[in-house]
């Protein structure tokens, strides 16, 4: 099983990076990759974790098995293929946010770091911004719940948080709706970089963008397939067929969308929290027929950063039938 679209504590997830392993082993996952909000820090902590055992372990003069200091892959002991460097960029798009994922992207590029910590900044000035209008408002306290949390990443999803745990809200749903959504009385909009900056930026660190969730945007038809052209145009490779939640028509109607534009599909659970059993670790539904070749496993970048095929479709039978099945979830 594969699952590339996932967060951990460092940006809106529950688990911390190592928790967040411990489910994927649990759940049997191959391949995961972590791609939290404008931030890579959980691949540094875990390949630091990593480097720091192996050299327990190993002979100081035998520097082979520290040596492995590779930004996009991992391999660890809780999957069986490897963690996939991944990163979800917030982009602004006609004024709305569209989320782009960088997959296999060298964590220690220069330009992503930079990018990353302007996204990052971004994101401590909104919540400042957010903080103020809350204030106004008679809700005080949401500074210092901020700076009691690990993430480097500050969501939205966490001011919701706040908000629901001090009352003032009776679930998140209501926090964004009412408070911190686009018609909430206290929206900031966070003024994200731009679809082309995001893309040129994944390319730069040597990754592949995939348009996330493409059907959870507010997109009139003509609209949604206007954004699509213009991803596709600011160099775009691929798009996320397959994710929770997702209706098997949408999953079609995607397929179709990926062999129109010649885009790679990928596919992830979008897993944040344990609580949301319905977006769990693995549990998407499979690659349908009709993305066969296109499937992000055939990517020349898996090729040359894995090298060979997940089990799930390279294991016995052809590979046509062990991917055809939209029907089950996995
Ligand atoms: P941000 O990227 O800071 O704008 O925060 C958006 C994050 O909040 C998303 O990644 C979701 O995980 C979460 N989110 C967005 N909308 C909702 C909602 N209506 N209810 C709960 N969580 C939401
Ligand atoms: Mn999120
Ligand atoms: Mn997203
Ligand atoms: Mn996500």
């Amino acid at each position: 099983m594969i699952d590339l679209h996932s967060h951990t504590h460092f940006s809106d997830g529950d688990l911390s990076p190592s928790r967040l392993l411990s489910r994927a082993h649990e759940r049997g996952l191959e391949y995961l990759a972590i791609t939290d909000h404008d931030s890579v820090t959980a691949f540094h902590t875990l390949r630091a974790e990593r480097h720091a055992h192996a050299s327990k372990d190993t002979n100081p003069d035998d520097s082979s098995r520290t040596s492995n200091a590779s930004g996009t892959i991992l391999r660890l002991p809780q999957l069986s293929g490897g963690l996939i460097s991944g990163v979800e960029v917030s982009c602004q798009w006609e004024g709305l946010e569209i989320h782009v994922l960088g997959l296999f992207v060298d964590v220690d590029n220069v330009a992503l770091t930079t990018m990353l910590q302007q996204q990052q900044q971004r994101r401590r000035e909104r919540a400042a911004a957010i903080d103020l209008k809350l204030q106004r408002n008679g809700m005080t306290g949401l500074g210092a719940y901020l700076d009691t949390l690990p993430c480097d990443a500050i969501s939205r999803s966490h001011v919701a948080d706040f908000l629901v745990n001090q009352g003032h809200s009776k679930n998140k749903q209501h926090a964004f709706n009412k408070l911190i959504g686009r018609k909430g009385k206290a929206y900031v909009a966070a003024g994200w970089c731009e679809f082309a900056d995001a893309i040129a930026t994944i390319h730069e660190a040597g990754g592949i963008a995939s348009l996330a969730h493409p059907d959870r945007y507010p997109l009139s038809r003509p609209r949604f397939r206007r954004m699509v052209e213009d991803y596709c145009e600011a160099g775009g490779d691929a798009i996320e067929v397959s994710y929770s939640n997702l209706n098997p028509g949408s999953l079609g109607h995607l397929a179709e969308l990926c062999e129109k534009h010649e885009l790679w599909a990928t596919a992830g659970s979008d897993f944040h929290s344990p609580d949301h059993h319905w977006m769990d670790l693995g549990k998407i539904r499979m690659m349908p027929a009709a993305c066969r070749h296109s499937a992000i496993w055939h990517h020349p970048a898996w090729q040359q950063h894995i090298g060979k095929l997940p089990a799930i479709v390279s294991a016995g039978g052809s590979e046509g039938s062990a991917i055809s099945d939209a029907s089950e979830l996995r």
